[in-house]
């Protein structure tokens, strides 16, 4: 899960103007817009662990469908089976899933 920013103009209702903006994207979702003009932040609300799920999906698509087919049907479980599953770059799947774990464990304190 990659969490990035990005700065646009858009227009803000509240300063009636096009004025700077910071965007800030969960993966490729829009989560957080802020005006810097008047400082006015609308979160949108990004489906965390469906974002989750989706680049988990993604990585496991290409494994065999058993795999996928029981990580649907319990993911924590999956998940503590995964590093000896997966043999091909099993520190970087884990590094990503701690890093997406991280995310999500920030973003659910703010919630
Ligand atoms: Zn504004």
């Amino acid at each position: 899960m990659k969490r990035s920013e990005m700065d646009a103009n858009l227009f803000c209702i509240y300063c009636n103007d096009e004025t700077p903006h910071v965007l800030v994207y969960l993966n490729d979702e829009i989560t957080r817009i802020e005006c810097k003009e008047c400082h006015h932040i609308v979160e949108l609300k990004v489906d965390i662990m469906k974002e989750f799920y989706k680049e988990i999906y993604e990585r496991v698509s290409t494994k065999p469908s058993r795999i996928t087919s029981e990580y649907k049907k319990d993911l924590s479980s999956f998940l503590s089976k995964l590093p000896i599953r997966i043999a091909s770059k099993p520190y970087r799947l884990m590094h990503d899933l701690n890093e997406s774990r991280k995310i999500i464990r920030k973003y659910k304190k703010k919630q």
